[in-house]
């Protein structure tokens, strides 16, 4: 499929209760591809109208979709894992065109955000309750899992399906409704996603797309209302924090995938090969632009020569251009604001000290395009260290890299790294399968793995008289 044949498929409406609809008063929001930046489509640009719209049809929906047996909502989202699997390609080829991430990335999102339907699909049918008598013999407790009711989730621009898939699919598995606000940045990813939901048998109102470009005023009808059970954000923390005091009237069950600030610490132990290869996986992976992306390299002395020597070969040896060309490693960072922090935080390390290995520059012409960038002796206090490169923030424990060949002191660090996650000798630790989550200014509650359908469930728990009493 061209370029223009892929953006011509793409919805531009808002998807509110099954129909497309446009936004409330006919306004519309450029989307532009960050490597030239150009406009590639106009969508709907969502008002608090049409917000309110949404949230009374994820609401109307609730009651239905919890009730639909837990067969047919697996059944739904091995579907959609099945079609988006046979559309990786597609699929990819718009990342690529509205964030700016290379088609091999991109596909390999595509992978990771097509599993999350396939887990909770299996997931879906495994949700279990308990039965069982009270210690003192005097009653039958019975617990059981429900339904949390209907949700709003917020994703970020770096990981435009997988962070919508990474809720969706977990809160369709336990029988809630959802609204869901792509940033304004990427937002025709998820409008495709959700024209894929619908063509697997997705009924109305069980998830509703608001794009817009005011996102504060139009997620505030839908968080103040009674009817909203759950609040769902991957971003910064600086806008969760504020979206955290914004539930808090209604006493909302809270998801929050906020910022990282991954320290990678190399042992003198370490195996140099795995831990250069682990270095540019975790740090030039999506453009730099993950939460997970390490930030802060902490290499013992008798190493750390060699080891920057070695990543700068390879960070030489980096294609920068537009995703869709081939071999390119490295696309364009976001936007404009983008590509000034990084320029900030670098002439920052310099001024107190740091050298520049290669890079530091933005590139000059179409798009916005940073060298990749190798800076080395940064001194404690340098912004770098502590402010999270590609987002305005500074955090956290989110997750931490550690290699090291002594099984002991790997051991020590597990025990000891105070982060959600750690990558004990490998750079990518994202799966399905896993727990995803942080701990202090890194977020609440995880998603993915077993843990992951529970942030949507709530407990029940009922007492029944002993019936030989
Ligand atoms: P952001 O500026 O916090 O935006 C995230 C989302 O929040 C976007 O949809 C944005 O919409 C929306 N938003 C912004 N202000 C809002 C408000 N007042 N009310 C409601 N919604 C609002 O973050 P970002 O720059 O897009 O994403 C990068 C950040 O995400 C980084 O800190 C990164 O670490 C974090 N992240 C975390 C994880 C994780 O799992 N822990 C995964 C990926 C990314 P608009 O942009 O349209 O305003």
């Amino acid at each position: 499929m061209t370029e223009n044949d892929l953006l011509a498929s793409i919805p531009d409406q808002l998807f509110i209760g099954g129909t497309w609809r446009a936004a409330a008063e006919g306004k519309t929001l450029d989307v532009k591809d960050p490597s030239t930046g150009k406009v590639i489509k106009q969508i709907a640009d969502a008002t608090p109208a049409d917000a309110r719209a949404a949230m009374d049809a994820a609401a109307d929906a609730q009651a239905a979709w919890a009730a639909t047996p837990a067969r047919e909502r697996s059944d739904l989202l091995r579907r959609a894992f099945d079609l988006l699997r046979e559309r990786r390609d597609e699929f990819a080829l718009l990342m690529t065109l509205e964030m700016g991430k290379p088609l091999a990335e991109a596909q390999g999102e595509v992978t990771y955000g097509a599993e999350f339907l396939r887990w909770f699909s299996e997931e879906a049918v495994r949700v279990a309750g308990r039965y069982g008598s009270n210690p003192e013999g005097t009653g039958q407790m019975i617990v059981s899992q429900r339904p949390v009711g209907p949700c709003y989730f917020i994703t970020p621009w770096n990981f435009p399906l997988a962070m919508a898939t990474r809720k969706i699919a977990p809160a369709l598995a336990a029988g809630c409704t959802v609204v869901v606000k792509p940033a304004a940045l990427t937002p025709l990813t998820t409008l495709h996603f959700v024209k894929l939901l619908e063509e697997v048998g997705l009924p109305a109102g069980v998830v509703n797309v608001l794009t817009t470009s005011t996102s504060g005023a139009v997620s505030e009808p839908i968080l103040s209302d009674s009817r909203l059970r759950k609040l769902s954000f991957t971003g910064s923390t600086p806008v969760g924090v504020a979206l955290l005091k914004q539930a808090a009237d209604g006493v909302l069950r809270t998801s929050m995938e906020l910022g990282g600030n991954a320290p990678f610490i190399v042992f003198d132990d370490a195996d140099l090969d795995k831990a250069v290869d682990g270095a540019i996986a975790a740090k030039f992976r999506n453009i730099g632009q993950a939460c997970t992306a390490a930030n802060r390299f902490i290499v013992h002395e008798s190493l750390a020569e060699e080891f920057a020597r070695r990543v700068t070969e390879r960070v030489n040896g980096f294609k920068v251009g537009r995703g869709t060309e081939d071999g390119v490693i490295i696309g364009p960072l976001i936007d404009d604001r983008a590509v000034a922090k990084a320029k900030q935080l670098v002439d920052d390390a310099v001024s107190r000290g740091a050298s520049v290995l290669t890079g530091g520059q933005p590139i000059e012409g179409d798009g916005t395009f940073f060298q990749p960038t190798v800076v080395t002796g940064v001194v404690a206090g340098s912004e770098i260290l502590r402010e999270e490169i590609f987002a305005n923030d500074t955090e956290y424990g989110l997750v931490s890299y550690v290699f090291t060949e002594n099984l002991a002191r790997g051991q020590r660090l597990i025990e000891s790294l105070d982060t959600g996650m750690m990558g004990l000798n490998v750079g990518v630790i994202s799966n399905a399968a896993a727990p995803f989550g942080g701990v202090k200014q890194s977020g609440l509650g995880r998603e993915g793995g077993a843990e992951g359908i529970h942030e949507f469930l709530s407990t029940k728990y009922t007492m029944t008289p002993n019936p030989f009493k």
